[in-house]
């Protein structure tokens, strides 16, 4: 059984998959094209933890959204989930039967952490198989970009559940086959941050790369090299989320062996050194902020 089809589970006909937080490890700002694209070089984990989806064959289309964070996102045909139903069935309208789409939403919105470009991975996986569809990775990643940018990242990690390297507007890819898993703690205090925002507030577009990855072999080696370099919007976001700076302060006072903020934010992440050290660290923030999105949970290694 390729990875393609061992990440999802079938229930008789109903495909089960998890749309899994995408975390930028790292993310240099390196340009920007005359376009107005800018040029990033990132490297990018799938956590164990993210939203669910459900789809089952069906007489009429249904889709409907369940979760802590459902009232946050739209459940008509500007859903991700659904636009993405909806572009291949464009294509393949005579194999695309009726389907029930249940998506839980677990990853706070408009956070960092990529949930709808994930959801709308997910999708055109799980639809790629029910639909008996047989498209390659080339062709639904070429559907996943008329998307989103994020889409062929979001598709190949969760095909392969290697962390990567993107660069150019994140279109140039290559998985890292070897990575540890990294214990993680994910935290948001409840803000949403608007990517084009983010990177309109941006003071400087032309930072260096990032170094050249060594042998991960450790989670040691992983944090070693995360702390030589950096994500680029932090500043930017943090004008806007001035309480960003009290959510990594938080973390360090937990032990955690390295922070960062994910993406254009707010989510920011932590790495321990082990799950147990991950839990207590969660728990630590939960019993300050209860009502802040707390998960201790671990990225995902190609062995998965
Ligand atoms: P990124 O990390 O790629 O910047 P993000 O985590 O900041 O993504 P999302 O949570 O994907 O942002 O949400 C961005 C916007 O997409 C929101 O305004 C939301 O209304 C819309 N959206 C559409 N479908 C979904 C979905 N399935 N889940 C989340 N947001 C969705």
């Amino acid at each position: 059984m390729n990875r393609h089809i061992s990440a999802l589970s079938a229930r008789g006909e109903t495909i089960s998959l998890l749309a899994p937080a995408k975390i930028n490890l790292a993310l240099h700002v390196t340009g920007r094209r005359d376009d107005g694209y800018h040029l990033l070089e990132s490297l990018v984990a799938f956590a164990g933890f993210g939203d669910r989806i459900e789809i089952t064959p069906a007489v009429q289309d249904r889709f409907t959204v369940t979760g802590p964070f459902a009232r946050a996102v739209p459940t008509d045909a500007t859903n991700l989930v659904i636009r993405a139903r909806d572009a291949l069935r464009a294509r393949f309208p005579a194999k695309a039967r009726p389907v029930v789409i249940v998506l839980e939403k677990r990853l706070p919105i408009a956070s960092g952490i990529g949930g709808g470009s994930s959801d709308a991975a997910a999708a055109l996986i799980g639809l790629n198989r029910l639909w008996a569809l047989d498209l390659d990775m080339e062709s639904l990643c070429e559907i996943g970009l008329s998307l989103g940018a994020d889409l062929p990242m979001c598709l190949h990690g969760q095909q392969s559940g290697l962390p990567l390297l993107a660069r150019g507007i994140g279109e140039a890819l290559h998985s890292v086959s070897r990575f540890p898993s990294l214990p993680i703690v994910l935290a948001n205090d409840g803000t949403g941050l608007s990517t084009p925002r983010v990177f309109q507030a941006l003071s400087r577009r032309d930072n260096p790369p990032l170094p050249s990855p060594p042998d991960f072999s450790t989670i040691e080696t992983v944090c070693a090299y995360l702390r030589q370099t950096r994500n680029d919007l932090y500043a930017a976001s943090l004008t806007l989320a001035p309480a960003l700076a009290g959510l990594l302060d938080l973390f360090a006072q937990a032990g955690a062996r390295f922070t960062q903020m994910s993406g254009s934010g707010a989510t920011c992440f932590a790495v321990f050194q082990d799950n147990a050290a991950a839990a207590q660290a969660a728990a630590f923030l939960k019993a300050r902020h209860p009502h802040w999105f707390v998960v201790a949970t671990e990225t995902r290694s190609a062995s998965e």
